[in-house]
């Protein structure tokens, strides 16, 4: 064990009151990676809170230990652990009142490392992925509900192992988690394929606004649309994993408007030489070199000005 995971242990250890929390709009694997960690911190004996500023989505409500969450911390914590989330403001509300994370446990490019002890590794496909890996050393064991979690995130970040970043390493961790007993494929449907009627009529209502030029392939949703469809979420629904199917394109972009003056941006790269976190940095957000988002002050018209003028720019600079 090197001395970071040793500090780590030792902290885990020492603690009674740990408080596990992620990013707002959380996603597979923030909400795989928080409840893994919970679940594995309580069967240890620890008492544990997770902390998710927007709560859990009711599409993911099926997994061991999502009742654990809450919107709002209460009460005093000896140990504060954020997973899959890359700086103190996406954490939200979560910790509001609280300090900044003892542990911080990541997997994005644009981590600012703001724990006191930071595990961040940019090569792994998932913050789960960094879990399975250095939980055992941990001391924490991983029976079948806390793989269920841990095959969530896995699965969802590499949309189902085909991202290109996809190691051997998430590969044997997902066939571990088969022998284990989880159910892979189950999990695989209800997060990746399964979704609702009202997300099918929201999906067409961003494809049917669908634009493209330099290489630049992009999509709109609106509050209206979310509206008109019957959509409750304040997401593109995934949309963009359908968007960045389209051959023609080198990077997709999917808008979101929030607000009059707010929006949501996605940007996946589609070519290898194409890195889109430091476009999303560029506008305050952050992710991975093929994925990257950022919440961006403006109306919808204005930020995909901007934004579109950015992208064309690093298009122009990329092989
Ligand atoms: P999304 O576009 O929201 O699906 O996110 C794509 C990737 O970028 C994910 O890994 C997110 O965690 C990351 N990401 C999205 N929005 C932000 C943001 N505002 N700041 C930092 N990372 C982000
Ligand atoms: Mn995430
Ligand atoms: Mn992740």
């Amino acid at each position: 064990m090197n001395d970071l995971q040793k500090k780590i242990k030792g902290r885990i250890d020492a603690a009674h009151r740990i408080l596990v929390t992620s990013h707002i709009r959380p996603d597979g694997d923030a909400i795989g990676s928080s409840l893994a960690l919970a679940l594995a911190l309580i069967s240890i004996g620890k008492q544990v809170e997770v902390v998710l500023s927007d709560g859990i989505p009711a599409s993911f409500r099926y997994l061991p230990g999502s009742d654990l969450v809450r919107t709002k911390a209460q009460g005093d914590f000896d140990l504060i652990i954020s997973v899959d989330c890359s700086d103190l403001q996406r954490v939200g509300k979560a910790l509001d009142g609280y300090r900044s994370p003892d542990i911080v446990i990541d997997h994005h490019l644009t981590n600012d490392a703001f724990g006191e002890l930071n595990l961040i590794d940019p090569t792994a496909v998932a913050t789960a992925s960094v879990l399975a890996r250095y939980m055992p050393a941990w001391g924490l064991v991983i029976t079948a509900p806390i793989g269920a979690n841990l095959m969530t995130g896995l699965v969802t970040d590499t949309l189902g192992f085909r991202t290109s970043n996809t190691t051997p390493e998430a590969l044997r961790q997902a066939a571990d988690l088969l022998e284990l007993g989880v159910d892979l494929s189950n999990l695989y449907f209800r997060s990746l394929v399964s979704h609702t009627f009202q997300a099918s009529k929201y999906w067409g209502a961003g494809l049917a606004s669908l634009q493209r030029s330099d290489g630049i392939i992009w999509a709109t949703l609106t509050v209206a649309d979310r509206k008109t469809s019957g959509y409750t979420g304040n997401d593109d629904a995934d949309l963009i994993n359908i968007v960045s199917t389209i051959s023609e394109a080198d990077i997709a972009i999917m808008f979101v408007e929030q607000n009059k003056k707010q929006t949501k941006v996605s940007w996946r790269g589609l070519k290898p030489a194409v890195d889109v976190s430091q476009l999303a940095c560029q506008f305050g957000g952050g992710g991975h070199k093929a994925a990257a988002g950022a919440e961006c002050s403006g109306s919808l018209e204005e930020v995909q000005e901007k934004v579109l003028a950015a992208t064309r720019a690093s298009l122009q600079f990329t092989p």
